[in-house]
This record gives C-alpha cells, sequence and structure tokens, in this order.
C-alpha cells in the first residue's frame, strides 16, 4: 500500500528536523508522500520540495497548519496544496509571526517576574528561521535547567491558565478558511479530538471545511469511526498525519498516515474548485 503522512512540522515552524531531511526519512521509511504543515508559516516548503524533485516517485504536499480560536478554544486549519506564492498569504503570515515574536517576548517577561531569566537571544538561537513557538520556550527551560523536559515545561508554565501564558493573536476559523482558499488550497480541520466535544466538532465543520483529519496519533478507533461517518454524511475528505515534531514529541514521522488516494482526492478538488 502506499502511505502518505499529511501533517508534518519543521524548523521553519517549531519541529526540530530541516524540510530536506523531512523528504529524506519520509522516503527511506518507505512513504509515498509528505504534507509539510508548519504553523502560520510556508518558509520550509520550498527546501523540501527542492528537495523531493530529485526523486521521481514521491509527492511533496505544499501546506500550511494555522492556529485559530473558536469557542475559547484551540482550532487548527490545516490547508493542502496551497499556493505558497500567493502574496495575500505571504503578507498574512508575516503579520503572524511578527505578532509570534511580540508574544515571545511577553512570556519572557512573565517568567522574568517569577525569577526565571531566559535571554530573548537564547531563545532565538533555538527558534533559528522558525516562527516563535510555545515549545521553543518550553525547550529553552529545559536547556537553561528550569524544567526536566518540554512537558513539564508546559505543564507548569506554558499551558493555558498556568503563570506564563500569553495568548496568540486571535484569529478566526473563518479567517484562516479564507486565506487558504484565496491561495487556492483546500482546507481540513486538523486534530478534531483536541476540541471540547463532538457537538463542537459539528458546530466547527459549519465555517465550510473540505476536509476532516480521521488519521491521527491521539484519535480511538471508536473516534475514528465516528469521524469517518461524519466525513460521509458532509461530503468531506478524511485526511491524517502523524504531527510529527522530531525530538521534542514522542511520535514518529509516518505514526499515523493515509492511502496516496487521499492526496489525488485533495488533488482533484482543487482542479474542480479553482479551474
Ligand atoms: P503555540 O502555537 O506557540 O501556541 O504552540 C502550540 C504548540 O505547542 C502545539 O502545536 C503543540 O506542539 C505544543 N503544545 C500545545 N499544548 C501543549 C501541551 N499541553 N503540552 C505539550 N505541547 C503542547
Ligand atoms: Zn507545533
Ligand atoms: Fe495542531
Ligand atoms: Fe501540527
Amino acid at each position: 500500500m502506499e502511505l502518505a503522512d499529511l501533517h508534518v512540522h519543521t524548523t521553519a515552524s517549531d519541529g526540530t528536523v530541516k524540510p530536506s531531511e523531512i523528504v529524506k526519512k519520509a522516503i527511506e521509511g518507505g512513504l509515498k508522500a509528505v504534507a509539510i504543515t508548519d504553523h502560520d508559516t510556508i518558509d520550509g516548503i520550498e527546501e523540501a520540495y527542492n528537495e523531493a524533485l530529485k526523486y521521481k516517485h514521491f509527492t511533496l504536499v505544499p501546506g500550511i497548519e494555522i492556529s485559530t480560536t473558536f469557542e475559547g478554544q484551540e482550532v487548527h486549519v490545516l490547508g493542502y496544496f496551497i499556493d505558497y506564492n500567493d502574496a495575500n498569504l505571504i503578507k498574512k503570515l508575516q503579520e503572524l509571526k511578527q505578532q509570534r515574536e511580540i508574544r515571545g517576548k511577553k512570556i519572557i517577561q512573565k517568567l522574568e517576574k517569577m525569577g526565571i531569566y531566559i535571554s530573548m537571544e537564547k531563545l532565538k538561537n533555538i527558534v533559528g528561521n522558525g516562527t516563535i513557538g510555545r515549545p521553543h520556550i518550553a525547550q529553552a527551560l529545559v536547556n537553561s535547567g528550569y524544567s526536566k523536559d518540554v512537558q513539564m515545561a508546559f505543564d507548569k508554565y506554558l499551558i493555558k491558565g498556568s503563570p506564563a501564558y500569553v495568548p496568540r493573536q486571535k484569529l478566526l476559523p473563518s479567517e484562516a478558511i479564507d486565506l487558504i482558499k484565496k491561495a487556492k488550497g483546500i482546507t481540513v480541520l486538523a486534530h478534531p479530538i483536541f476540541l471540547k466535544d463532538k457537538e463542537q466538532i459539528l458546530r466547527v465543520l459549519n465555517f465550510g471545511f473540505d476536509g476532516i483529519e480521521v488519521e491521527y496519533p491521539n484519535h480511538s478507533n471508536e473516534f475514528r469511526g465516528w469521524l469517518n461517518k461524519v466525513a460521509k454524511k458532509l461530503g468531506l475528505i478524511g485526511t491524517g498525519g502523524s504531527d510529527f515534531h522530531g525530538e521534542i514529541k514522542a511520535v514518529e514521522l509516518g505514526d499515523s498516515t493515509v492511502e496516496f488516494k487521499v492526496v489525488k482526492k485533495l488533488l482533484q478538488l482543487k482542479g474542480e474548485k479553482f479551474k
């Protein structure tokens, strides 16, 4: 069977593996396709794409995962086969990157008030060319000996309700969908398991997604069964992926996959929608 992992992060956001290395790793692991879906950035796509060109039978899906807020809950919107040269998309992502920078500084200031000192310089070293996310700050806390591991840093300082938590700029799911559609991409609701309940998932789907992420490491058999039923009823494409981040998360590339025919379906839908 030909398999695709359609949810992967790189060093362009908060992953620890370079885009080109992701492609090599995917091929070594026998995958037929991967989608690069970095948080709020498309900066990793070109490098991955150039690497993928070396392999005739491998497909690189240009994607993104945009963070939004709905009913006070984090909702992540995946975009597939986006036109990553779209000027409107590039401009908006630039803004989001700047806002993440400001937020990163705010979190550092909050930590300072608690007697925890992480310099912006240290953080920048970890972020590299990426866009600042809480995983980077968690890593900085670990490196400086304030936490044993990334998860503990999150639980103690960074999750919602904890002392150094700072929310991101609030984008609505509809705004993310708009942005992706304007860039001729296919919209998919990411990891629905992280929403409050099934009713909330159905409410979010009213925004008009093209697909829903069915295969995901945290999804039980029962939950996937329900998602497949919903997808069928609403005419959504069921996608899936591992949400691989490299070392910072206990998930391997290819831990969740879908058949390659899902990639074809996404492309076909793109063709129909944006003739
Ligand atoms: P940010 O976009 O900066 O708010 O960071 C979000 C990222 O942090 C997610 O994509 C996850 O990889 C990670 N994350 C969010 N919540 C947690 C948590 N409770 N424990 C560990 N990692 C988390
Ligand atoms: Zn992440
Ligand atoms: Fe996500
Ligand atoms: Fe993700």
